[in-house]
Order: C-alpha cells, then structure tokens, then sequence
C-alpha cells in the first residue's frame, strides 16, 4: 500500500489528537519501513500539528526513521554485557553473512543491520531485536543461520525455534526471551490472590490508602528512592480534577531487565498497582508506558487489560465501589533512553519530542497534559499491590528500617547465574555476588552506567537506598576486563542518548569521551584528570535533568575507586616529557610557511 493509504489506515484507528502522534508513526513505520516525507505531512495534516513537529519526533527516536530501511532490520545490542558474550564476533559474523557492514541495508533492500543500546536481555547476551522480535543468545553460527533463515521466508517470527519459560511461551508473547528467575522472593514473586489488592483499598478511603503506603515505608524503585506515600500525597492535594497515574515501564538503564519479567510474569500485580494508586490519588486515568524494546509484549498485556475489564478491576465501580471509575491505555515508546526520565516519557505520551522539562513545576502539580500526575516504575506499583494485600507490617518485615522490602535486581556480567534476583533490601553486595556465581569480581557496576562503579572494598556495603542505592543493574567485571573501556562504552552511550538541550550534558560527555581517549592511548597528562572531574562535576551540577547529573558517574565513580588505572596512563614519562606532545604535529604549520617561502622565492 502506498504511504497515503497507510497514514489513513493508522488514523482511522486513533484519535485525532497530538497524543496518538508515537503510535501512529510506529505504525506508520511498521508497516512502510520508514517514515517518508508524504506519510510526514499526512501525519501532520490528519493530527493537526505542525510538519516541522512531526519530522521532530521522527528524528528524536531511534526506532523511527525518515530514510529508506530494509523490510527487516536487525538491532544487534552492543551494550557492555553483550560485549562481554561477544558481540564483536556476532557482529562481525551479521556483516559477513550480509556483506554489509553497520547501518547498512542489503541491495535488494531486504536487511538493515545496525546497532542499538541495551534491548534488556542482557542476561541472555548477545541479544537482538528482529523487527520487534527478540533473538537471543546469539552465536557467530546463530548470526549466520538468521541471515540464511530471514532471505529464506523473510518472517523474523519464525527465528523462534524454542519459546521461553513461563508467559513467554503464552500465545500471545510466543519468544524465545527466557525469565531467568534466580531467586523469587516474598513480595513481589509471591504468589497473587487477583483482585484482592484493589478490593482492601476500595474498601477504606483513599487517604487510609496512601496512610498504608506511608506506613509500609515504600520508596520508589527506580533508584531515587522517593517516599511513594508522600508523592501520592502532593499529587492528591494539588489543585484539578483530572488527575494521573503513569507506569513507567520504560527500564532502559543498561544491565536493567527485571521489569521486563514482572511485566511478563506478574502483569496483574502491576496493574492493580495503578488502580490502586489511581484511586489514592482520585486518578481516573492511568498510562502504562512500554518502552519500544518490550513491544513483543504489548498484545499480551493489552490482553489483561481487556480481562481486568471483564472481571471489573477496570472500567466502571472498580470492585464494586461506586463511583470509583479507572482506566489504563499502554502507550509504547520508541526507542529513546531519556524517555525514562518522568517528564521527558510525560512528553512522549503527549506526542512530543522526549525532551525532559525544567522543574518546577513538578509533575505532582503540573504533569500529563499540565494535570496533576504521579510516575511510579513498575516494581514500585508491584509492591503497592502486596501492601494492600499483606499489609503494611508484612511488607516492613523485610529490608532494613529506611530500606523496607525486597529488591529486584538485574545480574549480569562475569556470574555463573545471571537473571532476575528478589532480595532483601540491606543485603552485602558481597552475597548478591556470591549468589550470582560472581567469581573474582574484580569491579561492580551497581545501578547502571548512571549508578557506581565499585571494586572489592565495597562488597560488604548494603543493597540499600542509604549505601548502595540501585534501580536494579549490577554487572560484574572479572579481572582480565579493561575497566576504563568500559567507562569509555558508558559515556558514549550517554553522549548517544543525551537529547542535546543543555550545554554541561550535550558538550561534557564528548569532553569527557576526548580525555578517556587520551587516557586509553596511554597520551594523557595528570592536568588531564583534573580537567576530567572539573567537567565531570560541572556536568552533575548544571545538567538539567538526571541523564546529564549521572552521565558522569563512570568517569567520577572510577576515578575515585580505581585512581591507579588513570595514574598509569596518566603519569610524567621518565623523561619530562608530555606524551601528548607530538613534535612533528605541533610544527606542520610552521614547516608548512616554510615551504611555501620557499616555493614563493623559486618562482
Ligand atoms: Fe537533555 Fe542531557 Fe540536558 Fe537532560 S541533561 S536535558 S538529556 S542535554
């Protein structure tokens, strides 16, 4: 179908606002493979915005794209974990069985091959998105045999040769993707009574609700740490009467995949979460974002959904409270790792560019669609349903007193066991390592490229939002791993995704790339260093939201935990002299004047 034919098709099933601007152009995208420039206009004509609005949008998101594309393109994950499982080799067996190299289409127009940052499969690495379908465990053999497979019948669907375990293999979600739950805990992989969260709250005021939250102590999962009671608090006293409730399921911190299994194993869980914080807040409306990586996923949860409002935890007087009405769309990302960002993934549900806003006003006063909103991440939502079912005192009675509960963690790396841990809050890293089969970590990196890098010293500090504060990643390094390239792979992952608003994040992620440059050539000067925390520092001060803030957290954590692989390659040689000084560089224009003199005085 021609591209006019395609736009009225996506339209005529949205509508016709500015909001369905993500979803119509992830269809249109489907569907042609790209976004050409009259699908742009009809886009722009048929949802009244501005054209320039909608090439903006299709510029920002990784996953769309305003040149031609193959019918299939391959996202092979070059995230540090597949690094470690071997990406280069996978890599290099895509571009020899296609004969193209990175972001290139085939010339028959069939394949694209390109990169993509972690897809959150990074316990199953090397891991790519085929289209929408996720290949994992990838092998040099497996690149080849997908490329024969994909020019044979051209269905990326059927790559999958062995479903995964638990929902995965629902017929709805039919992957290949495996949960790997190493360890379910008490709360959030308990076992769930459906429908008994939301009945325990309807049945008291929605102020006893947010009492119980308060009292469960229940932090924000995402890492922050947050009081989530006294967020729901703000957010039900402000000023409006629509309010909102947003799932942020957009888990794009590198190392990060737990929310990926809650989501496939435990859907009901986070739903009730939303309803139940829709009715604290007097929400009547309720978003659940998924980030562009998990859409293999979509079909299935819009299927509990459709079975929530059958069963009346959805729709009109939710469990028989009357006037208590609420409903949840999913609204799917696009590929864009600022989107986890609450107001930059407020932005996307809008139709804008995942742009974050300068603060205030906070989203509990002026949030989605400048209504009061609350952005609570999936395992936060997850363990509202277990407070309201078990109580607030069962939740207390694991972690520690600031840190209540448990913990999801995401384990990958150098382990014998990486997945999906549920753990007490207030464990040693030391025994999440051990329990991973971490052996000889020379270095964790807890809480992803935004959180710490740590070494040895640090494994008897606490999982806890007071010590070892993480939304989930731990990636383990053993010691033959070149842990300065591993800053250099974070920090350009940063300066990929920073969206180029303001100067310390768009400009200080390359300064910093240049000096780790410097210090990988083994050319740079110990001034170097210090220039590199000035910047780093800057960047953490003046950034304007927290990609920017924690963009330098490599950097700063490693010059801090491992001051000795900088010093080696930072020191004064023996001989007074700069490295970086390069003799026959420094007089090429001089040498050049010279020349021309010459040349000059012979003619
Ligand atoms: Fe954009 Fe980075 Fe500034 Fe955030 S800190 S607004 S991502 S440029």
């Amino acid at each position: 179908m021609k591209a006019p034919g395609v736009v009225r098709g996506s339209l005529s099933r949205h509508p016709r606002e500015r909001a369905s601007l993500l979803d119509v152009c992830r269809e249109v995208q489907g569907e042609l493979g790209w976004l050409p420039p009259e699908a742009i206009t009809e886009i722009a004509v048929g949802l009244d915005v501005p054209r320039v609005d909608v090439e903006g949008v299709a510029s920002f998101y990784a996953f769309l794209a305003r040149t031609p594309r193959g019918k299939i393109v391959i996202r092979l994950c070059d995230d540090v974990s597949d690094r470690i499982r071997g990406y280069d080799r996978v890599r290099d067996s895509f571009q020899k069985a296609l004969g193209i190299g990175m972001g290139e289409t085939t010339p028959d127009g069939l394949i694209s091959l390109t990169r993509t940052a972690c897809i959150g499969m990074s316990d199953q690495a090397p891991a790519a998105l085929v289209n929408d379908v996720p290949v994992t465990e990838l092998s040099t053999d497996r690149a080849w045999s997908v490329v024969r497979e994909l020019r044979m019948h051209g269905d990326p669907l059927r790559l999958i040769d062995t479903l995964g375990d638990g929902n995965n293999a629902h017929p709805l979600v039919q992957s290949m993707v495996r949960n790997r739950i190493q360890e379910a805990g008490p709360i959030l992989f308990s076992p769930m009574n459906r429908g008994e969260g939301i009945r325990k709250a309807v049945a008291v005021s929605p102020h006893e609700v947010i009492r119980t939250i308060k009292a469960a102590r229940l932090r924000g999962r995402g890492g922050a740490g947050f009081p989530t009671g006294m967020k729901w608090e703000f957010t039900r006293a402000a000023p409006g009467a629509r309010k909102f409730i947003v799932c942020n399921a957009d888990e794009g911190e590198p190392g990060t995949f737990k929310d990926r299994v809650l989501l496939t194993e435990l859907p009901d869980r986070v739903f009730a979460g939303l309803t139940i914080a829709g009715y604290a807040l007097g929400a009547s409306e309720g978003v659940l974002y998924l980030r562009g990586e998990y859409a293999y996923l979509l079909r299935f949860l819009e299927d509990v959904l459709e079975h929530r409002r059958e069963d009346g935890l959805l729709g009109h007087d939710i469990a028989g409270r009357k006037g208590f009405d609420f409903d949840i769309r999913i609204q799917v990302g696009a590929g864009a790792y600022v989107c986890g960002e609450e107001t930059a993934l407020l932005n996307s549900i809008e139709g804008f560019r995942g742009d974050p806003r300068s603060r205030p006003p906070f989203p509990a006063q002026s949030g989605l669609f400048g209504c009061p909103t609350v952005v609570n991440n999936v395992e936060t939502l997850s363990c509202v349903t277990k407070i309201l079912e078990g109580g607030a005192a069962s939740f207390c009675a694991y972690g520690t007193s600031q840190s209540t509960g448990t913990k999801l963690l995401s384990v990958s790396g150098d382990c014998r066991r990486p997945g999906t841990y549920e753990l007490p809050l207030g464990i040693t890293l030391g025994e999440v390592l051990e329990r991973a089969g971490a052996v000889e970590p020379a270095a964790v990196q807890v809480g992803g490229p935004s959180g710490a890098m740590v070494g040895p010293e640090a494994f008897g500090r606490t999982i806890s939002f007071d010590d070892l504060a993480t939304g989930g990643a731990i990636v383990t390094f053993g010691p033959e791993r070149d842990i300065l390239g591993v800053v250099r792979a974070y920090t350009e992952f940063f300066a990929d995704e920073s969206c180029g608003y303001c100067t310390p994040c768009r400009s200080g992620n390359e300064l910093l790339l240049r000096y780790l440059d410097r210090v990988l050539a083994g050319e740079a000067e110990p001034s170097d260093l210090e220039e590199m925390k000035r910047v780093a520092t800057t960047m953490k001060i003046a950034s304007r939201c927290g990609l920017g803030q924690t963009a330098c957290n490599p950097v700063l954590s490693t010059l801090s935990t491992f001051p000795a692989l900088y010093e080696r390659a930072a020191s004064v040689p023996a001989n007074g002299r700069r490295r970086s000084f390069d003799l026959a560089r420094a007089t090429a224009p001089a040498a050049a004047l010279r020349e021309r003199a010459r040349s000059e005085a012979t003619e």
